[in-house]
């Protein structure tokens, strides 16, 4: 390796290190860490972020860029070279956009908003919240301010998560979804008798649960040399290194979905981490495309692969081993009852169909907040009446409202489309798998995934960040996102399950 690039990859491992150690104090606080650890934690966290933004951000990567750029321009385009030096040169512009006491008061700030939000949410009392979302609600808008934008202070905040998605894109988006969701939804609840999910509420030990899902996640390819699972209000994966990716999940007594769903969500993260290329480690190529490319992979795990009749033809007997009340059902039972269509009021735990609607909700609100076209103070009535407006259900308390998810308490506005994008780009690609492996659905019910898993390791997770989204399903399926797959998936497979009129054959 010739001098320069040893001496930007120098650098650039070292912002790695630093940015890799304020996650683990993120982790801890997530998991272990008792409420009197908040101060200090926050100005740790703020520290490290500090120091790796400024390491990041001096002129040297700007020199050595410089240098380097020329040199590269010959090498292909999905090269590590070249791809490094572009990736990194991307990033370095965007960061440099924002002074390092931004990025250390964000950072404060999160840390103190966190236990706040955790405690509004236990005393179901929004106004302990309100002042702390209100500086992150300001933080993002000073952020878009640095960042520059035309229209919306959205735009410049997407396009730090989402690069080369535009807001004109996203809005055609979600208009495709919401006309094929909505009429959807009211044919399945003309025929809501179609689905009885029952055998999922009882008495589900919750040892037994882990012990299962921690089996199971096994069974996928998750790598527990190199992972661990451990318990959180709200699930997430985390990567430290190629050699160290977390995940969390939780777990209810009396409803086995909760656990279930969780551990498979974040073990697709899980995956798609422990894939990466182990040549791009310590880089700015280590990591996922983008939050949404990272999400099609959990929910591809979830929902195409989880949700589908050969998976839990597999798994079921072993389920129903462990827990005996599911011994009054059998797979496609079970397999209906875990694709129960009902519009409900958390997002986590909303079914395929209505899921993407929560996310117009905050897509539509975040944007209001940044505009100044709605106050802090009025979001809770705001949260309630969008709700009742597009999924019919008005929440009773504000827990189970606006402060269900954790985002808000952090000030990285800006990214909740990359759930539904996650959606979306999973069923792009598993459009696309099965072409390439029509053997899959015989696979999967025979317990095995090694052969799907080396296609997206194959096509997506051993590129880690060298793609944009739409670079990255162009180059694998031969479009940029598009809205047809998931709508087709969603039509065939609920149709089926609720006998509705263009029944579509497929089961998965
Ligand atoms: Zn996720």
């Amino acid at each position: 390796m010739e001098a320069t690039e040893k001496e930007l990859k120098a650098i650039l491992a070292e912002v790695s290190d630093l940015n890799r150690a304020s996650m683990v104090l993120a982790w801890d606080q997530e998991t272990n860490m008792p409420p009197g650890g908040v101060e200090s934690r926050g100005q740790q966290s703020a520290a490290l972020r500090k120091l790796a933004h400024e390491r990041f951000t001096g002129d040297q990567v700007g020199r050595l860029l410089d240098q380097l750029e020329p040199r590269v321009e010959a090498a292909p385009f999905d090269s590590d070279q070249a791809s490094l030096v572009r990736v990194t040169r991307r990033e370095y512009e965007k960061q440099r956009k924002v002074p390092p006491e931004h990025v250390a008061e964000s950072a404060r700030c999160a840390a103190h908003a966190h236990p706040a939000w955790v405690r509004a949410r236990k005393d179901n009392d929004f106004g302990h919240f309100a002042p702390y979302l209100k500086r992150n609600v300001e933080l993002s808008k000073k952020l878009a301010e640095y960042m520059g934008y035309d229209k919306h202070p959205y735009d410049a905040l997407s396009d730090r998560t989402e690069p080369g998605l535009t807001t004109e894109q996203l809005d055609r988006l979600f208009g495709e979804l919401k006309a094929a969701i909505v009429p959807l939804v009211k044919q399945i609840a003309g025929n809501r008798d179609a689905v009885d999910d029952r055998c999922l509420f009882g008495d589900f030990d919750p040892e037994k649960q882990l012990e299962f899902t921690h089996q199971l996640t096994a069974r996928l390819g998750y790598d527990y040399q190199r992972g661990r699972q451990d318990l959180s209000p709200h699930p997430f994966s985390v990567a430290f290194g190629p050699g160290d990716v977390r995940i969390t999940t939780r777990v209810r007594r009396d409803w086995l979905p909760y656990c279930l769903f969780s551990s498979i969500h974040e073990c697709g993260h899980a995956l798609y981490n422990q894939g990466i290329s182990h040549d791009l480690d310590r880089t700015p190529l280590w990591g996922g495309s983008s939050p949404g490319i990272h999400e099609s992979q959990s929910r591809l795990w979830e929902n195409l692969v989880g949700r589908s009749l050969p998976f839990w033809k597999h798994f079921f007997p072993e389920l129903a081993r462990r827990f005996p009340s599911l011994k009054k059902a059998d797979a496609e039972a079970f397999f209906k009852a875990v694709n129960k269509v009902q519009p409900s009021l958390i997002r986590t735990e909303a079914d395929e169909v209505t899921y993407n609607l929560h996310v117009v909700v905050r897509y539509e609100l975040e944007n209001e907040l940044l505009e100044d076209r709605l106050r802090v103070e009025d979001l809770p009535e705001a949260w309630n009446a969008r709700m009742k407006a597009y999924l019919g259900v008005a929440p009773p308390n504000d827990t189970e409202g606006c402060l269900q998810d954790i985002h808000w308490s952090g000030s990285a506005f800006g990214g909740f489309h990359g759930y539904t994008l996650g959606n979306v780009a999973g069923a792009q690609l598993m459009e696309k798998i099965r072409r390439d492996l029509p053997d899959l659905d015989r696979q999967v019910e025979a317990g095995e995934f090694q052969t799907l898993l080396g296609w997206l390791q194959d096509n997506v997770y051993r590129h880690g960040r060298k793609f944009t989204p739409n670079e990255l399903l162009e180059r694998v399926t031969g479009r940029p996102l598009v809205a047809g797959p998931w709508i087709a998936y969603v039509r065939g497979k609920f149709s089926a399950l609720y006998g509705l009129k263009e029944a579509a054959a497929r089961p998965l």
